[in-house]
């Protein structure tokens, strides 16, 4: 069977950034997700059209189609007195209100007097170079259509 709109696909994948970084990995787990639903980033999504079970390919994944471009005004200096008495680290992860609504961002830097957030996502503007081995093509069962994802086991509740 091959990759269509309506299908799970299995696969195994490493994602290296440009410098050939590997910054993420399926491992020993195989990775489910149901195509045609923008459960993957789209540039990948396009790249499994098609594909079978065993297919292996690498795929470069511009920044517009992964995880998107950097946007600058998602990059802010807050007082370091916003965050009270609470310590404040780099990498340090929470969700704030923004204009844009609620987003997580990551702290990118401590000053003595402010602290500098970015509600980028950690992947935006860098280009993808996924490596994929396709492990299973299967037909959706019509609640995985209804929900929009793929349900693995049978103790699957929302
Ligand atoms: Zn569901």
């Amino acid at each position: 069977m091959r990759v269509v709109d309506g299908t799970v696909v299995q696969f195994h994948y490493v994602l290296k950034n440009g410098q050939g970084d590997v910054l993420d990995e399926s491992g020993a787990q195989v990775f489910s997700y149901l195509h045609g639903h923008g459960n993957i980033v789209a540039g990948l999504e396009r790249a499994m059209e098609g594909r079978a079970a065993g297919d292996r390919f690498d795929v470069e994944v511009a920044p517009r189609d992964g995880y998107g471009e950097l946007d600058q005004g998602l990059i802010q200096r807050v007082p370091r007195t916003a965050f009270g008495g609470n310590e404040v680290d780099i990498g340090m992860r929470f969700t704030a209100e923004s204009d844009r609504g609620r987003r997580v961002v990551t702290v990118t830097a401590v000053d003595t007097d402010s602290v500098t957030v970015d509600g980028n996502h950690p992947l935006a503007g860098q280009t993808l170079h996924f490596a994929v081995e396709v492990a299973n093509v299967r037909e959706a069962t019509g609640n995985e259509l209804a929900h929009g994802h793929v349900h693995d086991g049978d103790d699957h509740h929302h």
